[in-house]
């Protein structure tokens, strides 16, 4: 993987003159570096088209530059929520890098001919960070869940990456008195790599204000990831996210998000608005 981030990058930096493939396709500049991120525009998000290698080539790259990186992995639930609340938009347009969570997401970078090359989930990308951390000798602070759980799931990781280098961990039910100290905490031993499982978007609200008083290499939000790798909560089989359908296998399993999957019927709407549209986001 080292020193292939170079050549994962050069194939999808957009040169200044180069147009976009697609004509409603962005790009996204970041922090001191000179890359481009070639994004999808859903309902006024900016998802990176990006495989996950390609995400792991700009992680070790920002990471070894130690510039702050906030990125959010965005299901179609977060990406309706922003188009409804213009505060939430405009923190996740702030984010250095949005990947597609989720067939929801793909299904919709699709319809509007920005397609992305595949799901990047939160629990993926934490599982291949970890066996990057653990070869680049990075630290990882783990936040979030419930206190028994984030403790699992530390326990579980280790068992599975021995050599990794897990600098602290905090369950996430602390109040707002408590917030302080637990961003001193985490500033005490300055992790590269900061895991935040507080539920979205409670997690990149969290970590916009912690990085505007600290440098974290990398800041994620990987919502209920911590209640996987803890073994609290299963991923659907193989087939059935290979068949866009977790979102259904997770409905099964905890039917109390069945409110909060109100919003992709929304979702899917307000994409086929964009669609027909010529790509407008007016919610109108
Ligand atoms: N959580 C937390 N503090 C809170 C609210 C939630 O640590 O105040 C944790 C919760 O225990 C769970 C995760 O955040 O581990 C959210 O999981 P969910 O599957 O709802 O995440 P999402 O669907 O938002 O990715």
């Amino acid at each position: 993987m080292k020193g292939n981030w170079r050549k994962f990058w050069k194939r999808f930096t957009v040169r200044k003159n180069n147009k976009p493939k697609h004509k409603n396709t962005g790009t996204k500049q970041r922090g001191n570096t000179s890359m481009k991120i070639e994004t999808a525009s859903i309902l006024g998000i900016p998802v990176a088209r990006l495989t996950m290698d390609q995400v792991l080539a700009w992680v070790e790259k920002r990471i070894t530059e130690g510039t702050s990186s906030h990125l959010v992995t965005a299901n179609a639930e977060i990406i309706y929520r922003a188009y409804r609340d213009p505060s939430l938009a405009d923190l996740l347009r702030q984010a250095d890098l949005i990947t597609a969570d989720g067939a929801g997401v793909v299904w919709a970078a699709g319809q509007l001919k920005q397609p992305v090359p595949q799901r990047v989930t939160g629990i993926d990308l934490v599982q291949h960070l970890f066996t990057l951390a653990e070869r680049q000798g990075w630290d990882i602070y783990f936040l979030g869940a419930k206190p028994e759980t984030v403790q699992k799931a530390v326990l579980n990781t280790l068992s599975q990456h021995s050599s990794l280098k897990i600098c602290g961990y905090q369950h996430g039910y602390f109040s707002k008195q408590e917030n302080e100290q637990v961003m001193s905490n985490i500033d005490k031993v300055k992790p590269h790599i900061l895991l935040v499982a507080l539920g979205a978007p409670k997690q990149e609200y969290f970590i916009r204000e912690l990085l505007t008083r600290m440098e974290i290499p990398l800041a994620i939000g990987v919502g209920g990831s911590f209640d996987v790798l803890a073994g609290t909560v299963q991923r659907a089989p193989r087939w059935i996210q290979e068949h866009g359908l977790e979102w259904l296998y997770r409905l099964f399993k905890e039917p109390r998000r069945l409110g909060r999957m109100m919003a992709l019927p929304k979702f899917i709407l307000a994409v086929i608005r964009q669609k027909i549209f010529a790509n407008s986001v007016d919610k109108t």
